[in-house]
């Protein structure tokens, strides 16, 4: 379900936007960001681990699935599937390093199968909007429609996480 579409017009105002949504996470939240390449993914996901504590250069990974940033009270964990396709044929343990308790996960291309990433909290969707300007989705409960494998709690009635 979208809550909320914001129209940035610059890598500032994606970061501001990154930190604002940071500040609703909790520890073991994952975030599923999507949208085409350079559509601003990273930039959100910088802005948000910024607000989080992570003081460091947030860089997506290039030769990992994913980096992980020591902060304040959590690890935040951020990562790009991108060359990945899908996880079916990865190991799980591949996952399980960045997500789960102590940790907060930013998962850029998620695909939508994903069983581990079912129980994400926030989605947001990147797109361009010519220029510098891109328009920004930001839903919740994102993996909860359609066939997913689980049944219940779509309208977020108090089901298990
Ligand atoms: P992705 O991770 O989606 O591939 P990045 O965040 O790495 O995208 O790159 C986005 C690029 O677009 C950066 O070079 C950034 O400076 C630029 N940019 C220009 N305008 C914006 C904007 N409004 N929001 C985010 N990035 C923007
Ligand atoms: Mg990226």
């Amino acid at each position: 379900m979208v809550q909320r579409i914001v129209e940035t017009s610059d890598p500032a105002g994606t970061e501001s936007l990154g930190a604002e949504l940071a500040a609703g996470l909790r520890d073991g939240d994952v975030v599923l960001v999507q949208g085409e390449l350079g559509s601003g993914k990273t930039t959100l996901v910088r802005g948000a681990a910024r607000a989080l504590g992570v003081t460091g250069p947030v860089t997506s990974p290039t030769f990992s699935i994913g980096h992980r940033y020591r902060a304040s009270r959590v690890t935040v964990s951020h990562l790009d599937l991108y060359r990945l396709g899908g996880l079916e044929h990865e190991d799980p343990a591949l996952l399980a390093d960045y997500l789960g308790p102590g940790r907060i996960a930013f998962v850029e291309w998620p695909s939508e199968d994903e069983s581990e990433l079912s129980n994400a909290r926030l989605r947001v969707v990147l797109s361009h909007r010519g220029g510098d300007r891109r328009r920004i989705e930001l839903g919740e409960d994102p993996l909860t429609d359609g066939d997913r494998g689980r049944t219940g709690d779509s309208d977020g009635g108090g089901g298990q996480r």
